[in-house]
């Protein structure tokens, strides 16, 4: 059977372009480009049988197959010659069952889905693989591409450098100077990348991409580019996968760009469209408050919208103001009853510290998503015999600042209440002891 996917716009008009092509939006109407398959081929394999072959598949020795993007191949990129798939054998992610965390809630089915157990630490891999395998496979057939570029709040650029490094293909990133963590800094630089850090925010490093990549030899690696979102909606089929192909209550999502909860959400429409689920989960949207575009929007029903000059928060990766995939993310919320939620400084870091203290190791990000959590419990949108999976989107070494800043209690607009600094003692048994005694209550009697 052959399978076959293309590049469509977003806003209906019709206009198709080859995966190939060097296109980031519609030159019709300027609506941004997804990808599209053909339903009717993947039809020909029953539902039974794509979950068979996906299952089989999971792990597996059979290169590139084993990925759990490349596992799902003629879902994401059908036509790609495997010899040129660049993958790090991203996906199949733990799933870890926040049981205590869960329990302190009074949601004792809570899952974390830990996307950023991965090659670079977020779930920016399973994009990153799609989108530098085109590139590699238009390279091979001759397209005159000479490097591939990308404006980052940091996980997006260790992902294209690496991924990029691991193919040969020279890669640019523009970082918003001063704001992104050193180990996220460190990543790009040590892949080889050619880094610029620019004197503006995120969003000012977006336009100066933008302009560079006109000329078509440099190929865009943000994710308004709809490749990456191919590897993205994996995550998705990966969470029911986990679940014996069934789908949770909920999925709670922390939100920037708005491109993952795009991609999360086309990932089980499709599921939903070749029958391997039935039911859809309700997605909840989780933005810091001081970068809460989306957030705003949703408190006037998706009517009205208007980007916002996003402020500094601990959760960089999501400390966005004009979201590239706004029309894709309302969309998708939209189709799963979806609600957005936003935390503050103080309450993303208090929700991953208390994360922490139940053997998570939460990144700011994910801090977001955990107080998202908090509080749609508190008001009863979640129950507690829903099941909840929380997308944890990166590792927490990757922020070591942010852990390090919380214990000392430096971070500002945080009181930080399960700070859990060391103890610093002389080394004589006596005062060791008295400690201990002191923090640890003897058996039986707590
Ligand atoms: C990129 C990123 C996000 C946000 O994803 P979007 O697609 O921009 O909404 C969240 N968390 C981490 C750790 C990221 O790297
Ligand atoms: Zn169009």
């Amino acid at each position: 059977m052959s399978y076959s996917s293309w590049l469509e716009c977003i806003r209906g008009c019709g206009r198709r372009y080859s995966i190939y092509d060097v296109v980031y939006r519609c030159e019709d109407c300027g609506g941004l480009l997804d990808v599209e398959h053909d339903l009717e081929a993947l039809r020909s394999r029953s539902a039974a049988g794509w979950m068979a072959l996906f299952d089989r598949r999971t792990r597996s020795n059979e290169w590139p197959y084993g990925s759990g993007v490349w596992g799902k191949k003629e879902w994401v990129c059908p036509q790609l010659d495997d010899e040129n798939v660049v993958s790090t054998y991203e996906g199949h992610t733990n799933c870890f069952w926040a049981e205590r965390l869960g329990k302190g809630i009074g949601v004792p089915d809570l899952w974390v889905k830990l996307c950023g157990n991965s090659h670079t630490g977020s779930f920016k891999d399973l994009g990153m693989t799609v989108l530098v395998s085109v590139v590699k496979q238009m390279i091979a057939d001759g397209k005159p591409v000479r490097a591939v570029a990308c404006a980052s709040t940091g996980d997006t650029s260790a992902a294209l450098s690496a991924y990029a490094a691991a193919a040969g293909i020279p890669a640019i990133v523009f970082l918003p100077r001063g704001k992104v963590s050193t180990a996220q800094l460190a990543q790009p630089i040590a892949n080889g990348a050619l880094v610029l850090a620019l004197d503006t925010d995120f969003d000012g490093c977006m336009r100066i991409v933008q302009e560079i990549v006109a000329d078509q030899t440099v190929y865009l690696a943000n994710s308004m580019n709809s490749l990456r979102m191919e590897g993205q909606k994996t995550v998705g089929i990966e969470i029911a996968q986990q679940f014996d192909w069934e789908a949770p209550d909920w999925i709670i999502i922390p939100a920037g760009n708005l491109g993952n909860v795009s991609a999360l959400g086309k990932g089980l429409l499709m599921m939903r469209e070749l029958g391997l689920i039935s039911g859809l989960p309700r997605i909840a949207c989780a933005q810091a408050a001081n970068a809460n575009p989306l957030y705003l929007s949703f408190q006037t029903g998706f009517e009205e919208y208007r980007p916002v000059a996003a402020r500094k928060t601990q959760a960089s990766a999501i400390q966005i103001g004009a979201p590239v995939s706004y029309e894709r993310a309302v969309k998708v919320l939209r189709a799963f009853e979806g609600v957005v939620e936003q935390a503050s400084e103080d309450e993303l870091a208090d929700a991953a510290a208390r994360a922490d203290r139940a053997g998570l190791y939460s990144c700011p990000q994910t801090g977001v998503a955990l107080a998202a959590l908090f509080k749609l419990v508190e008001r009863g949108a979640i129950r507690p015999e829903h099941r909840v999976v929380v997308i944890s989107t990166a590792h927490g070494l990757k922020f070591t600042g942010f852990k390090a800043g919380y214990h000392d209690g430096t971070l500002p607009e945080v009181d930080a209440r399960q700070a859990n600094p060391p103890i610093e003692l002389p080394a004589e048994i006596s005062e060791v002891r008295r400690a201990i005694d002191r923090a640890i209550s003897a058996p039986g009697s707590s």
